[in-house]
């Protein structure tokens, strides 16, 4: 039987081990935290739930919904209420719902009227000469200027803590630039798409927000439980792979060489290069040229809320409204059990490619900036939080800019050079928990 290991016991990594075990393959895990989970890390206190890594996915890929079908964990699986759908953006000196219809489209005072006029010429817009075109200009061309600054602009910074000038849709964004690269326009794409069939599986993607029961270490347990703790080795400090008459050799701090025949690789694209030492100097550099944007994300618990309804999914900022906050979660009024009853679980983002300097000031300065930032856009008469937590995040999220071509080529390469050497990691295939999963289910099954 094939020995294989996984170097990684974040999502992608779990998630591979996960389908591997499934099918009866002899696998063993390698983490070099003395955790498991990765970036997800549920912490409870108090009556308080929150999250320090990832807050919530989106059903967007079948594989999601599907791993806590295989894993026999439906029960575990929570989806929040339609008011999720309520997006509030800050304009001017309050938050306003991003428009969901063309009547709230008409009327909001998000967009200028020449842009909310200039959608009906959408479909006649040229496409773009450049393919790798980044999002601001590519918004700009097809939407205008307003919805640049005051949809796209503050959605990218609440998903990749990043900026439009540097994200590629291309690489970013597929299913948005293939609207246009496909269908010439987003309109007349998004009309071809609403009348194609659907499988069964497809059906299962919807853009539900999703958390698990009690945070999103709940997966993680189970996950870890199917998998087997004991096949799941901790702390493994300086792990290395060399390669041995087409097998790999994983050593790390204290251990002795084990010998695998595939070994699929989930840690961060930075780190190819150092776990394995054999593609230094071999023209594979471009394997670990990736940008990470930093982020703080504070946790602000309230046992008793007196500030406006958090009656939605939370509020983005503008770049152009200058705020020093990227964004809150409203965590509490999508998932159950995040704040003692009347109270309020909030999320809060600091830092980003608008203000990495943010991230590393200390947890009193934070604090000082957290209160003035939410007591103005939330009206709370009194800051006086219940819990208060800070979590860091230097290396936060990978940017698909420019560099992503250069990165999918040589992951390619070094796939093809070594044989039973697998990449994964959210340095391709997209970041959010939705594409972990499918692209850890994916390569799991390449291998069966
Ligand atoms: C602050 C933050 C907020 C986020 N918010 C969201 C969100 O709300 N929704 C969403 O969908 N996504 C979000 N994301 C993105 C998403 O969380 C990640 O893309 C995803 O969880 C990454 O999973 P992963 O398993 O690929 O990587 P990781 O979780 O980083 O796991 C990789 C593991 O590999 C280990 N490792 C790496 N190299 C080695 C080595 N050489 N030897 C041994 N072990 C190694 C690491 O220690 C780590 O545990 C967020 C990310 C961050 C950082």
């Amino acid at each position: 039987m094939k020995k294989i290991a996984v170097i990684g016991a974040g999502l992608t990594g779990l998630t591979a081990a996960f389908y591997l075990r499934k099918n009866n393959i002899d696998v063993t895990v390698f983490e070099s935290n003395n955790h498991i989970g990765g970036v997800i890390q549920t912490k409870k206190k108090n009556g308080f739930i929150w999250e320090t890594g990832p807050s919530t996915g989106v059903l967007a890929k079948p594989e999601a919904l599907e791993l806590f079908e295989d894993l026999d964990a439906l029960s575990i699986l929570e989806t929040a209420p339609n008011l999720a759908l309520n997006r509030y953006i800050w304009k001017g000196k309050k938050l306003h719902a991003l428009p969901s219809g063309p009547i709230s489209g008409l009327l909001t005072p998000l967009f200028s009227w020449k842009d909310k006029f200039g959608i009906l010429l959408e479909p006649f817009r040229p496409k773009a000469k450049n393919p790798d075109e980044n999002l601001s200009s590519f918004v700009r061309r097809r939407l205008g200027e307003s919805i640049l600054d005051y949809a796209v602009d503050p959605f990218v910074s609440g998903v990749y803590a990043g900026s439009p000038d540097t994200i590629v849709p291309r690489y970013a964004l597929p299913k948005l630039y293939d609207l246009e690269a496909k269908h010439g326009s987003f309109i007349r794409g998004t009309f071809h798409k609403m009348k194609q069939p659907k499988s069964a599986q497809d059906r299962k993607a919807n853009k539900k927000t999703f958390s698990a029961r009690g945070g999103l270490s709940s997966l993680i347990e189970r996950l870890t439980n199917y998998i087997g703790a004991e096949r799941i080795i901790t702390g493994c400090k300086e792990l290395q792979v060399e390669f041995q008459d087409s097998r790999y050799a994983i050593s790390y701090k204290g251990s002795e060489l084990n010998l695998f025949d595939e070994v699929i690789y989930t840690g961060s694209a930075k780190g190819v290069l150092n776990t394995f030492p054999f593609l230094q100097n071999a023209g594979f550099d471009d394997a670990a040229e990736v940008r990470y944007t930093a982020v703080a994300e504070v946790a602000v618990g309230f046992n008793k809320w007196e500030g406006r309804p958090l009656d939605g999914f939370g509020a983005l900022m503008p770049s152009k409204e200058n705020r020093r906050i990227l964004g809150i979660l409203f965590m509490s009024s999508l998932f159950t059990e995040r704040a003692p009853t009347g109270g309020a679980m909030l999320a809060v983002f600091v830092g980003g490619e608008r203000h990495p300097e943010y991230v590393t000031q200390s947890d009193d300065e934070l604090k000082k900036l957290v209160q003035e930032e939410l007591t103005s856009i939330l009206n709370i008469p009194r800051f006086n939080p219940d819990l208060f937590d800070v979590s860091r995040h230097l290396k936060a999220i990978p940017q698909y800019d420019l560099s992503t071509p250069k990165r999918q080529k040589a992951f390619q390469a070094i796939e093809k050079k070594y044989s039973g050497l697998h990449l994964a990691g959210n340095g391709i295939g997209g970041i959010g928990m939705a594409d972990r999963i499918r692209q850890g289910r994916e390569v799991a099954l390449s291998l069966i």
